[in-house]
């Protein structure tokens, strides 16, 4: 009996893309031996810490890392950090009114909900939010202005989630913190690039590990050694409540080994595996399907599914029924008003498209 049998719950295929709501994505055999071999042995843990972190820190060119639970928990350690600055009766007394540097500027586009606001993360670690700019745009002046005697650190938001237009780059805000002598933290949670934000002059920078880079639940914080040290130093506080595993930190170690050593799936390789689905989609009745690159220019292609106005059912009924058959299968929603189905296939493989093209043949029958 598998999991699925034993709890009553339903199989799901996503073709959504990599999202937390299913379980983000599927790790490999060689990341799961990792885990594996996590599992079944013991470790003085704060070696294990500190090797994996520095592990990962030569693979990626920085000077220091650690693998933390999640993104969300990486964010709230580097906040805590950077308020405490090693101090061990901070770490004791994380929310003590002894200290007072305790501002967290952050432009205001970016204080979003990507499943929990940004800002309560940042509270998690001692942080007080101060947003910058408008909702519809951040400068570097806007940023600058908001700098008092109690601002800890600045922290900017890599991410689809935030507003994209009139936002200062992060080369900008990292401008503004060095004039400052103040700490910039990126949380670059779902990005694909590993050294771009601390090239541009991060301090701290932060990956959720199943994200792009197909580790377990975990997350990733890189950068400047002594920033990394005040961030294990949580560990003896707020850390502990977010503790990760033996199985996951050496998962994650694992899948960025496998990450760097053969990135993310190429174009190339998805225009490939779509081509068999797409025909074998094009033989159903009402609907045309074509591969289509992301909207945003990344070298991600999808399956487009047009529902013709001679089908039964319209793209939004459709897209409901894929979810509530005997296998869930999500697919990216946004276009279903105008008619359109998109299959991310990143995460599915070809017996689970074979599924997909099955239950669309079902439903449009
Ligand atoms: C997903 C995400 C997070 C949180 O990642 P977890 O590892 O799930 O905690 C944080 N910030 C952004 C921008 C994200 O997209």
């Amino acid at each position: 009996m598998n999991s699925y049998e034993k709890y009553n719950l339903k199989e799901v295929i996503n073709a959504s893309g990599k999202m937390t709501i299913l379980g983000v994505s599927k790790v490999s055999d060689e990341v799961l031996a990792a885990q594996q071999f996590g599992g079944q042995h013991f470790f003085e843990m704060a070696d294990l810490t500190i090797q994996t972190g520095k592990h990962i820190a030569n693979l990626l060119g920085a000077e220091d890392g650690i693998v933390v639970s999640s993104a969300s928990a990486g964010i709230a350690q580097s906040v805590a950090g950077v308020i405490g600055e090693g101090n061990l009766y901070h770490v004791y007394h994380p929310f003590t009114n002894q200290i007072t540097k305790r501002e967290i500027i952050l432009p205001k586009g970016h204080n979003v909900d990507y499943g929990t606001p940004v800002e309560v993360m940042v509270e998690l670690g001692g942080g007080q939010v101060v947003e910058a700019g408008y909702a519809n745009m951040c400068s570097a002046e806007h940023l600058e202005m908001m700098i008092t005697p109690n601002t800890a650190a600045i922290l900017y938001i890599k991410s689809h989630h935030t507003v994209q237009k009139s936002m200062l780059t992060v080369d900008e805000a990292a401008a503004v913190a060095k004039r400052h002598k103040l700490p910039l933290i990126v949380d670059a949670a779902a990005e694909e690039d590993l050294v771009k934000y601390r090239e541009a002059g991060a301090d701290l920078v932060i990956y959720s590990g199943a994200k792009a880079l197909g580790g377990p639940s975990s997350g990733l914080v890189i950068g400047k050694a002594s920033f990394i040290e005040w961030v294990r130093l949580q560990g003896k506080g707020i850390g502990r409540a977010m503790k990760i595993g033996k199985e996951n930190i050496l998962g994650l170690t694992t899948a960025i080994e496998e990450y760097v050593r053969d990135g993310s799936e190429s174009g190339t390789s998805m225009r490939t595996r779509l081509e068999p689905f797409i025909k074998e989609l094009n033989q159903l009745p009402h609907l045309q399907a074509s591969v289509e690159q992301d909207g945003a220019g990344r070298e991600i292609y999808r399956a487009k599914v047009q529902i013709k106005d001679s089908a039964p059912l319209s793209a939004i009924e459709v897209i409901k029924k894929l979810k509530e058959g005997q296998i869930a299968i999500y697919t990216r929603e946004y276009r279903g008003n105008n008619g359109i189905i998109e299959f991310d296939i990143r995460a599915v493989n070809e017996k689970e498209m074979q599924q997909i093209v099955t239950r669309l043949a079902e439903i449009l029958k």
